[in-house]
């Protein structure tokens, strides 16, 4: 019998996963075990077998970019479009259905998305406003506090406030949370909670979604908090329902955001609150090789309370894991640049790459590294693109245009650049707003026109708000490119950052016409968003929704620099894991409590499965971090690793470390001998046709494989293999 197309390449399990009558479905399976190509293959079999409408589909996923991605691989085993279908984040699609229906849920129509970095500065103004000590109260705290409680489902007035600590924290919310409500903004927490009760509470809302959605799928179930299995809860009826069916796809291992309130649990709540589940457990790998694969499998069997689950692969062993004992972060981070030097030379593409650290701090002497070798490379999360200042002021301006209630966005652009509306002024402004309860806007329109402000100072808030209302007009015909271009123009913004010397100002210039790009190539129904917005509107929440995961290089050929915690679902043919010392993986915080240790361990499981054919994993004895020199130990994970899967690369260079002029000092039992077989000697003056003359500073395998990484003087480290380097000796 001719297989069905949506059915080959699957094994048995997941070719009965995915062609299973309509029912609800747990698959619960190891890392790069096919558990996302079969929710994928099951979306496209939903439609083409059970005529379902794309409709009718829902599909939950981890970030923007894997939300993109499943849509692609669907409309290429479908070849048709599948607008219709909804897909995307948690966060994406709340923010969906809450502009969809915005009235019902309370919020302005052009209601705003606040950032975490916005939401921490208005709480802090409101901690101020409060007159609480910054000393005794920190916003950072008050922010977790407030978020935590919203991704529990709870408003101020389910808190008791048993102690003074939680009524004061209860009371920041309270008044932050009346605060936004006036500005029109809506943190991400809120996103979903705000959802969730509108879904909870307007049953005519809830019925048509729920007819709708007859399937709603989700990608990485065992990171999911209270809130967000309540809403999937809401929408499929709750277990109640017979047209309505619940696939959730998870793997226990590989939970990592229990400290932001996901539950594992949810795993197991899910089959007690649905009924007749169908678990599906997948088993075969097919991502990695053997010695990844049992090295990964080693390091999670350390931990307990597992849902227990076996890989096994039927690739090869490949090579064992390159382990390499750096001196410092800087010795590492070299390292790391030439190990991609000699991949990148023996035709392999950079893209292929991935750099994975526990801590985004990390990031600063990798970059320059990679800067140093001319290596591209693009970094997600943490330095986002949306997230860099000048870009950030930017977006007020436009988010202050579709929103004059916009506090946060008020208070960025109000004197940026500086048009001489000083502290003094600013605090007249907010007192004014305090009292009468109104939008900071409004409360300077106010104030200048009863000559409360006066002279210089009211002068310079009337022309602000006339630069505004201005800008407003002119360009609502414009198309969104124009239109932000003259924004960025107008307001002055791009005269203030081209008037600043140096480097850094240059590329803000530059970013700033990278946004004005940005808007000319955005196609806001490839988003996910709503249709119905302004494309302005839209692209706002676009920005402020994404997270770094398409950057202004997007189709370079560049190494990829992420956290751990975002490599979550991808895979890599080449991967670095670095830092791993006890103190910064395991991080210091998980010593001291054991569920958080597991958690770390789950991390480390998830970095070292994303790997296909290669892992490397690094760490320094001596760190620069946080501002503090810190000497480390190798991680505990390390150590659960099997020797036999580790391969140490036998020679560290310490000549090149910069706090220390020795040379020569050998890790594992590496020698100058088995230096010396290579034919050159460590601090040997070589000369190389292309590159120049350099010092010999390590080298790595022996025989034909034997390679040496040489410093030269114009262009730096690079490793050669020694068969083909013809290097004379100087
Ligand atoms: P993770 O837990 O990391 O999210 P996963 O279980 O979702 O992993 P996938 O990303 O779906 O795994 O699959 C891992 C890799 O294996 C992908 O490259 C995928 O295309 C491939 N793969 C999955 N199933 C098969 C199969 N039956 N035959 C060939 N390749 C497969
Ligand atoms: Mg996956």
């Amino acid at each position: 019998m001719t297989q069905h197309p949506l059915l080959e390449q699957l094994n048995d399990k997941q070719r009965a996963a995915v062609s299973a009558p309509e029912r609800h479905m747990l698959v619960l399976a190891g890392a790069g075990s096919g558990k996302t190509r079969v929710l994928v293959h099951r979306i496209a079999w939903l439609m083409q077998e059970v005529q379902l409408s794309p409709y009718s589909i829902m599909a939950v996923t981890f970030t923007n970019k894997a939300a993109a991605e499943m849509r692609g691989r669907v409309e290429e085993l479908m070849g048709s479009s599948t607008r219709a279908m909804w897909i995307g984040t948690f966060h994406g699609l709340a923010h969906r259905l809450l502009r969809a229906h915005y009235l019902d849920a309370k919020l302005p129509q052009n209601f705003q998305i606040l950032d975490s970095d916005d939401q921490q500065r208005m709480i802090k103004r409101i901690m101020r406003s409060l007159n609480l000590d910054e000393k005794r109260w920190s916003p950072k705290q008050a922010m977790w506090f407030i978020n935590a409680k919203k991704d529990e489902g709870l408003r101020p007035h389910h808190i008791d406030g048993y102690d003074f600590n939680e009524r004061t924290y209860k009371e920041i919310y309270d008044a932050y949370q009346v605060a936004c409500d006036r500005a029109g903004l809506v943190d991400f927490a809120e996103l979903l909670l705000r959802a969730h009760e509108l879904l909870r509470d307007n049953s005519i809302v809830r019925e048509h979604y729920q007819r709708r959605f007859r399937h709603i799928l989700v990608d990485e179930f065992q990171d999911t908090n209270a809130i967000q299995y309540a809403w999937v809860k809401l929408l499929s009826g709750g277990g109640e329902s017979t047209d309505n069916f619940v696939t959730i796809v998870g793997d226990d291992d590989q939970s990592i955001y229990g400290w932001r309130g996901a539950k594992i649990e949810n795993i197991h709540q899910f089959t007690r609150d649905f009924p007749n589940v169908e678990t599906i457990r997948l088993e075969q790998n097919y991502r990695s090789t053997n010695t990844i694969l049992s090295a990964a499998n080693s390091v999670i069997a350390n931990n307990s309370d597992r849902l227990g689950k076996e890989l096994w692969t039927e690739g090869g062993d490949g090579e064992p894991i390159d382990l390499y004992a750096a001196y410092n972060e800087m010795d590492e981070a070299r390292y790391i640049a030439g190990q991609i030097e000699s991949w990148h030379e023996q035709g392999n593409a950079l893209t292929d790459v991935a750099l994975l650290y526990r801590s985004n701090a990390q990031s600063r002497v990798l970059e320059e590294a990679l800067l140093h070798a001319r290596i591209p490379y693009r970094i997600y999360g943490g330095l986002r693109f949306f997230d860099r200042q000048e870009v950030k002021d930017a977006l007020s301006y436009l988010r202050l245009l579709v929103n004059r209630n916009d506090d946060a966005a008020f208070e960025r652009v109000i004197n940026t650049p500086t048009r001489g509306i000083g502290a003094r002024t600013l605090d007249i402004v907010r007192d004014g707003a305090r009292q009468r309860s109104i939008p900071l806007w409004d409360a300077a329109k106010q104030l200048a026109n009863e000559k409360v402000l006066t002279g210089r100072a009211a002068n310079a808030v009337l022309a602000f708000i006339d630069l505004m209302d201005t800008l407003e007009d002119d360009t609502a015909d414009f198309s969104l490119g124009r239109q932000v271009d003259t924004v960025i123009k107008n307001s002055g913004l791009m005269a203030m950052y081209q008037a600043e010397k140096g480097e850094k100002a240059e590329t803000r210039v530059e970013n700033l016409k990278e946004l004005v790009n940005a808007c000319d190539n955005f196609d806001q129904f490839d988003n996910a968003v709503n249709e119905e917005l302004t494309p302005l509107n839209a692209f706002l929440a676009h920005a402020a929704l994404e997270s770094g995961e398409e950057q202004a290089d997007e189709h370079q050929d560049a190494v990829q620099l992420m956290t751990l915690h975002s490599a979550k679902g991808l895979e890599f043919p080449l991967v670095f894991m670095c830092g791993v010392e006890e103190g910064l993986f395991p991080s210091q915080q998980s010593l001291d409590e054991s569920g958080r240790l597991a958690e770390e361990r789950r991390l480390c499981y998830v970095g070292m499965t994303r790997a296909m054919q290669k892992l490397v994993i690094t760490y320094a004895e001596q760190r620069r971090i946080y501002g503090k020199e810190m000497l480390h130990r190798a991680s505990r994970f390390i150590a659960e690793i099997p020797p036999e899967n580790l391969h140490h690369v036998r020679m560290v260079s310490r000549s090149q470390a910069d706090t220390t002029p020795a040379m020569g000092r050998f890790h594992s039992g590496a020698s100058h001998e088995a230096f010396a077989e290579t034919g050159y000697q460590l601090g040997q003056r070589v000369r190389h046709t292309k590159f120049g003359e350099g010092t010999v500073l390590n080298y790595e395998g022996s025989g034909a494989q034997s390679r040496i990484q040489i410093n030269f003087d114009d262009v730096g480290s690079k490793w050669l293999v020694v068969a083909y380097a013809r290097l004379d000796r100087c």
